[in-house]
């Protein structure tokens, strides 16, 4: 655990008590504060209360007497669509509101850091999507190529469950953009940008509050080494406020694609292979043709952020290159969960939003596309382009109807239910193709996570093929 400094005596209260809300709980106290703690939900007031800590209605007339500062956790809105009323009332009375991403790095660095020889870095990773994968990938790099990690933030552990840094560490973090918008301190040694496409709209009132939220990791007197994706517009206009000239090389600009131009530092992808240039000259190339943890071409984005942040922290290519042909790849993105007679079964639940999903589309060929759910702003067109290598889509979700109608051009079975288009699929598919689960929506209507709906689809997936 991280303790937090500066808080000593204080009262602090902490509204909403999941992962990261019990973690900065304990943290805050670790650090002498007194720590007020609240939850709309009953059940995870209880829970709070078995942990031994003060649970107090931070609802009621009052509350945030004596109160210095106001800990939210990510899904609680703190502007749009509207405030919490909780923050609501916090924001009239004055009192700071953060995070736990601003308590990490007010508290992070510590007297010890005197004995050092290495001084600790904090490479902090956002985008809209490749966020987990980027940090996983760099994170197992590092540790591959002998370099002390730990992994954090959206992805698994809250940032102050860490171990304190040691000597030579580097912390990976990974920050969603409702991470990044409320955090008041925000100073990671390195920061990465993956990509940008429309999600979670409605908590950033529109594209822009959404840039501007993700942004703000650059902003705070900026990181040393920016590693920015210029696929989109945000991006390149991003490198471009940082850079003070066209050789400054404190941004890597990254492309999956594009074969970028200019004497500054960039890692591209283009056709497999990744190539780093430095001064108008190539340095670096590796082939990530057969990386079977990372296909297609937003996973090769990926390799190249993963690369260009692990070259920032001192490690060589060819280290790299070690790292990232053993990477064992996550959970529900892209995931091989099976194959038989030619056919190969692909979990990609984490395709909540249409660019994540059209990317999966990209990558593979001949593809029985099991997808539908509940659909994001901005409906389905922004796919349809990719669909040329679906020989059939299976819809699942509860609009699954509404879904199917979006999906012009393309055969299209309406299912309802996972059961029913793994079953299908399996029916119809022949030796050479895909089955892939890559929804273009969120999960919320039928299942609790993405995560669950992953799990059904390879349940499904070891039914059929059993049967
Ligand atoms: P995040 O943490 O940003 O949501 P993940 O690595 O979990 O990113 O991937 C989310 C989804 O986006 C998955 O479906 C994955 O296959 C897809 N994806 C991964 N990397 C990229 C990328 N660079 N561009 C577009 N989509 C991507």
């Amino acid at each position: 655990m991280i303790p937090v400094q500066g808080v000593s005596g204080e009262t602090i209260a902490v509204l909403g008590l999941g992962r990261s809300g019990l973690s900065a709980a304990h943290a805050l106290e670790e650090g002498g504060a007194r720590v007020l703690c609240w939850d709309d939900g009953a059940e995870a007031c209880s829970r709070a209360e078995g942990m031994a800590l003060e649970v107090a209605d931070l609802t009621k007339l009052g509350a945030f007497e004596g109160v210095s500062r106001l800990i939210v956790s990510p899904g609680i809105p703190h502007l749009y669509p509207a405030p919490h009323p909780v923050i609501a009332a916090a924001m009239m009375l004055g009192v700071p509101v953060d995070n736990d991403i601003g308590l990490f790095f007010q508290s992070f660095a510590t007297e010890d850091w005197d004995g050092f020889d290495v001084m600790p870095k904090v490479v902090a990773i956002t985008g809209s999507n490749g966020k987990s994968t980027t940090s996983a990938l760099l994170h197992h790099v590092l540790q591959e190529g002998g370099r002390p990690a730990q992994l954090a933030g959206n992805i698994g552990r809250g940032v102050l469950d860490i171990e304190p840094a040691h000597d030579g560490e580097v912390v990976v973090l990974e920050l969603s953009s409702y991470q990044t918008d409320l955090a008041r301190a925000l100073t990671p040694d390195i920061a990465v940008f993956t990509n940008l496409s429309p999600d979670h709209l409605d908590r950033h009132a529109g594209m822009g509050g959404y840039f501007a939220a993700k942004r703000r990791l650059f902003a705070e007197g900026g990181p040393d080494r920016a590693v920015i994706g210029v696929d989109e517009a945000e991006g390149r206009y991003l490198a471009n406020q940082l850079v003070e000239g066209a050789t400054d090389d404190r941004v890597i600009r990254v492309s999956s694609g594009q074969k970028l131009g200019g004497d500054g530092w960039y890692v591209t992808a283009r056709k497999g292979f990744l190539t780093e240039w430095r001064k108008g000259r190539q340095v670096a190339s590796l082939d990530l043709r057969d990386i079977g943890g990372l296909p297609g071409a937003h996973n090769h984005q990926n390799a190249c952020a993963a690369y260009a942040a692990a070259r920032s922290v001192g490690l060589g290519p060819r280290a790299i290159e070690a790292g990232l042909r053993s990477y064992p790849g996550l959970p529900h993105r892209s995931q091989q969960i099976a194959e038989r007679d030619g056919v190969s079964f692909i979990n990609d639940s984490k395709a909540t939003n249409v660019d994540s999903a059209a990317k999966a589309l990209q990558a593979f060929k001949n593809i029985r596309w099991i997808c539908g759910g509940l659909e994001k702003d901005g409906g389905l067109a922004g796919l349809l382009p990719d669909t040329q290598n679906v020989t059939k889509a299976y819809v699942i979700g509860r609009e699954a109807e509404a879904f199917a109608r979006q999906l012009t051009g393309i055969e299209t079975q309406v299912c309802g239910d996972m059961a029913t288009a793994v079953a299908q699929a399996v029916v119809d598919a022949q030796p050479g193709e895909t089955v892939l689960l890559a929804p273009a929506a969120a999960s919320f209507d039928q299942y609790d996570s993405f995560e669950k709906r992953g799990e059904d689809f390879a349940a499904q997936v070891a039914k059929a093929l059993a049967g």
